[in-house]
């Protein structure tokens, strides 16, 4: 699948603000500084789509782009987010929440995870938590272009490990760079399959 057009529609505070079920939903979440703008941007091949994302502000809000005029690539506020203070904090986790349990209409979470780190224990909670759920879980690991293949597959095989722990059938991992493409024809066509099957 190519992104031919993408067009920002709404950001929305809670679920109820959400804009109607009509499209089909792939939301991507991660921590702050992840690289998840980057990878949005790169994904769909021009610059300036996550673009909301950097207003202050808008960084707690669910923000939905229309792609293709056929489905809706959702960019959901980054957990752990530290300069919000702790109501907002609590808030914006209720609305994501809130999102991913009750949108009938989401087909897949691509959850991002930066390579060059150990896991960390909000990444492994928040993947133990949603890997639950019956809609499809994908996890992201960014910017693979910054540090050793070899390190790379040891960050994955620890967090897979930890996994084991929790799910007999593990999630689809896919190493990514928004720097030089690395994983980004992969990633749209699992978008592409979700959306299929959705
Ligand atoms: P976000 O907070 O998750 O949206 O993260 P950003 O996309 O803003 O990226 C955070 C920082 O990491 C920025 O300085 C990016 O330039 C950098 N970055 C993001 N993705 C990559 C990548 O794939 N490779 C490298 N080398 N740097 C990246």
């Amino acid at each position: 699948m190519k992104i031919k057009s993408a067009i920002f529609e709404c950001s929305a505070p809670d679920l109820g603000s959400c804009p109607p079920e009509t499209f089909p939903e792939v939301a991507f979440i991660g921590r702050s500084n992840v690289g998840k703008s980057s990878l949005l941007n790169a994904l769909a091949g021009k610059k300036g789509l996550a673009r909301v994302s950097d207003i202050p502000g808008y960084t707690k809000l669910i923000n939905f782009f229309v792609i293709n005029r056929t489905w809706r690539l959702v960019d959901l506020p980054g957990y752990g987010f530290a300069q919000v203070a702790r109501e907002n904090k609590a808030k914006f986790n209720e609305a994501v929440n809130d999102y991913l349990l009750n949108r009938p209409n989401l087909a897949g979470v691509f959850v991002l995870i930066d390579s060059q780190q150990t896991p960390q224990k909000i990444d492994l909670e928040f993947v133990h938590w949603f890997g639950g759920q019956s809609i499809p879980l994908v996890l992201v690991f960014t910017k693979t272009d910054k540090v050793r293949p070899e390190q790379v597959q040891q960050n994955i095989n620890l967090f897979k490990e930890h996994l084991a722990e929790w799910f007999e059938a593990m999630p689809e991992i896919f190493k990514c760079s928004s720097v030089t493409g690395r994983g980004l024809p992969e990633l749209l066509a699992v978008i592409e399959a979700m959306l299929e099957s959705s």
